[in-house]
């Protein structure tokens, strides 16, 4: 899987460790498990679907976060991204809508004893005031735009990375905060599921 990533672009050595210690298998159903290591998305509970390796790989790399820095996650699902994220960054805030995902993402990374990760269920299109401002902000879910919460929550000099857009025509877009401006990146299409709340779609 690492080499497949290696070859698609997947620069970041720090990314490439944590996609390499992280077993994917964990996070689908056993039925499967034989499919975890191929680049593509699966399907888990709630009718969500676990992200392609590559674009978690992405999506990290895209974030630029250390292990000094707070990390945002909105749309846990599985738990994988969490657990990627919890390899590269210091402290992960994981917010997921449906409860029995965010119930068996929390049982998985316990198993993994990722000390540095808290995960809640309620509606991440607000984001979590309480630890902002977060360095890194990334939400695997798809809004119409950027939700105004989440810029407000994303510390100056931090990034957001999400896609935008509706169900079928989304951009991986990501955001960087400076003091004066916020300045927008686009970064090719993508399919995630949509993300449904306050900020975000209805249904
Ligand atoms: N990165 C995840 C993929 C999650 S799919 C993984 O690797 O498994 C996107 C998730 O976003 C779904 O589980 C969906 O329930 C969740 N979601 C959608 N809208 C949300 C919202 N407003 N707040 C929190 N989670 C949301």
């Amino acid at each position: 899987m690492v080499k497949n990533l290696r070859s698609r672009g997947i620069k970041d050595e720090r990314v490439l460790k944590a996609m390499s210690v992280v077993p994917r298998h964990l996070f689908v159903e056993e039925a499967l498990a034989y499919k975890a290591y191929g680049d593509h998305p699966l399907p888990i509970a709630g009718g969500q679907t676990i992200s392609q390796p590559y674009i978690v790989a992405r999506m990290t790399e895209l974030l630029e976060v250390t292990k000094a820095d707070k990390v945002l996650e909105i749309g846990t699902g599985s738990g994988y991204q969490t657990a990627i994220l919890a390899h590269v960054a210091g402290m992960i805030f994981s917010i997921e809508r449906i409860e029995e995902l965010a119930r068996l993402a929390k049982a998985r990374i316990r198993q993994l004893s990722l000390d540095n990760v808290i995960i809640r269920c309620s509606d991440g299109s607000v984001g979590w005031p309480e630890y902002a401002p977060y360095q890194g902000i990334l939400a695997a879910a798809a809004a119409p735009q950027v939700p105004q919460p989440l810029i407000d929550q994303l510390a100056v000099g931090g990034r957001l990375v999400m896609p935008v857009g509706t169900e079928k025509n989304q951009i991986l877009v990501r955001v960087c905060k400076t003091e004066k401006s916020t300045k927008i990146e686009e970064h090719g299409s993508v399919i995630f599921v949509k993300m449904i709340g306050k900020q975000a779609y209805e249904s």
